[in-house]
């Protein structure tokens, strides 16, 4: 994928790619693993802002179909996300990368609030910035927390590292004969409802023209490799 006018990424990981290969939580190996893949982007040159997400701990959908109170588990989502957000900057500072996380639910003894123009002035020194709690709100998604980051901090690009490797035109877990996209539309994802994102997430991409790059980031090395452009992945972006 040529990407070379890129010089600022947000690279969001779903919650249960910090899994590795357990059931529940966090794999400090794992991560520890993500971390390098993460450090090897910003050693290439990147400006990295990080969002993660929380399923690997806890979805307000899923405690909501218990008979929790769906904004008492979102926020309980929101607050893995911090969790998962503080177990990827212990792995990058292990590794030297100098870090902050910013909360957008203020926390102030355990990491700094959201603030855009701190945040800034992070990226600038060569920091790299993990955007924790989503965007703050119910009803949300990290996707959306992460679209929403994107553009408030000019990104050139959404990375979206997940266990799939692009976006397919059908379930390719269900279906052998689903296939790849190589590049497709946002309209053409909003319209068909492809599983990508979610909707809010997209539109907000669509509206500050931020590509989105699907990949896989559970095969080692591959963010570099997608980054090269000699990896596996799908772009969503305009109609050309
Ligand atoms: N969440 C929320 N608002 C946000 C972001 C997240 O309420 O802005 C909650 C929501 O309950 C969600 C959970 O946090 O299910 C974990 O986030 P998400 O499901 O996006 O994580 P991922 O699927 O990426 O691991």
């Amino acid at each position: 994928m040529p990407i070379p006018d890129t010089k600022r990424i947000l690279l969001k990981l779903s919650g249960e790619v910090l899994m590795g290969e357990q059931e529940y939580g966090i794999d400090p190996e794992y991560v520890a693993r993500l971390a390098e893949e993460v450090k090897a982007a910003k050693d290439g040159g990147l400006e990295v802002c990080l969002v993660i997400g929380g399923g690997n701990i806890f979805r307000g959908i899923a405690g909501a179909a218990k008979g929790l109170d769906r904004t008492t588990g979102d926020y309980m989502g929101m607050l893995a996300t911090v969790m998962n957000a503080l177990a990827m900057q212990n792995a990058l500072e292990k590794l030297g990368v100098q870090t902050r996380v910013q909360s957008a639910i203020p926390m102030s003894s355990v990491c700094e609030p959201y603030i855009r123009r701190r945040a800034e002035r992070h990226l600038e020194k060569g920091r790299i910035v993990i955007f924790a709690a989503g965007t703050g709100n119910p009803f949300f998604t990290t996707d959306t927390g992460a679209a929403l980051r994107a553009a408030e901090m000019n990104c050139d690009l959404l990375m979206k590292g997940t266990s799939v490797d692009g976006v397919y035109d059908s379930d390719p877990k269900h279906n052998p004969q689903a296939s790849r996209f190589e590049r497709v539309s946002y309209d053409h994802v909003l319209s068909q409802n492809l599983k990508v994102m979610d909707a809010t997430a997209v539109a907000l991409c669509r509206e500050n023209d931020i590509p989105i790059v699907v990949f896989s980031i559970r095969e080692k090395g591959n963010l570099a490799r997608v980054l090269s452009g000699e990896g596996v992945q799908t772009i969503v972006q305009k109609d050309n």
